[in-house]
């Protein structure tokens, strides 16, 4: 006879008082929500273990669906508020929700810090190119030439790659997903908190509400088959020209570097040297 599969119990990881959520139907970040739930559940970890802080945005407002350690604070400084976590207990699991603006503009800063010290956090950037909570604005991951209430005529800036932004500043493990590609989403989450040091995820995830109507995608089905069919797989994309590669992102793990100096085990080292 066949085996019954086991219906994951979402349950037991939200806070019910505090649902239904604000997200529009058919926006990304639940998927991301979903997967992060699956990956921290298939890790075994105890609620009690994880930290989860977030800035400002649709995005961060994931902590408080979620019954683990959370703290919501201000605008670009979801990075900071880990870091003192992680500092001050490091056996913590410390997670940071962020979304593109809030990472990379705002908090633009503490994300080069963070990536720079390798500290031990595992930051999710929920990158939809745009501001979606105030309606639409540009973010410093808006593809060129796209439409947003800051740039009616198209943009002219070159986009942030927060992958390559990541690893240049020093983060040990940078990979990318997207919210059309959950399983591998999950997966990837899972193997960002396995990695000690800075785990930079970049998830490009819908906003059909202020950046897919401004771009003929109004529907959320319009957006993920743009993910679908824009990303190329970080192998296959090692044999394309930039040509080929215009337009579209590399997917699955980007970057990783084993070994490393950490940064709150190293502050303890020199602690109980001080102490002696
Ligand atoms: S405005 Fe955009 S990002 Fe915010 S909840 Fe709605 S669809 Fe999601």
């Amino acid at each position: 006879m066949p085996k019954t599969k086991t219906k994951f119990d979402y349950d037991k990881y939200l806070r019910k008082n505090t649902l239904p959520h604000i997200w529009c139907p058919g926006c990304g970040d639940g998927i991301i929500l979903k997967s992060l739930l699956r990956a921290i559940d298939g890790l075994q970890y105890k609620k009690d273990d994880i930290v989860i802080t977030s800035g400002i945005g649709c995005a961060s407002r994931l902590p408080g669906y979620v019954d683990f350690n959370t703290i919501h604070t201000t605008h670009g400084r979801a990075l900071t508020f880990a870091i003192g976590m992680k500092m001050y207990k490091p056996r913590l699991k410390v997670i940071t929700i962020s979304g593109d603006g809030d990472a990379l503009a705002i908090g633009g800063n503490h994300f080069i810090h963070a990536a720079r010290r390798n500290i031990d956090i595992t930051l999710i950037v929920f990158n939809n190119y745009t501001y979606g909570m105030t309606g639409g604005q540009a973010s410093p991951t808006q593809p060129y030439g796209s439409y947003a209430t800051t740039t009616p005529y198209g943009s002219v800036e070159p986009p942030f790659d927060t992958c390559e932004l990541a690893k240049a500043a020093g983060a040990t493990w940078v990979a990318r997903s997207t919210s059309y590609h959950a399983v591998q989403l999950e997966k990837l989450i899972a193997d960002a908190m396995t990695h000690k040091g800075f785990s930079v995820l970049d998830v490009i995830t819908n906003c059909h509400i202020s950046y897919g109507r401004r771009n003929k995608m109004k529907s959320p089905v319009e957006m993920v088959k743009y993910q679908k069919e824009k990303a190329v797989p970080n192998r296959s994309a090692q044999n394309m020209t930039a040509e080929e590669l215009t337009g579209r992102f590399k997917t699955g793990l980007i970057y990783e570097k084993k070994d490393s100096l950490e940064f709150a085990e190293e502050n303890y080292k020199k602690l109980a040297l001080l102490k002696q």
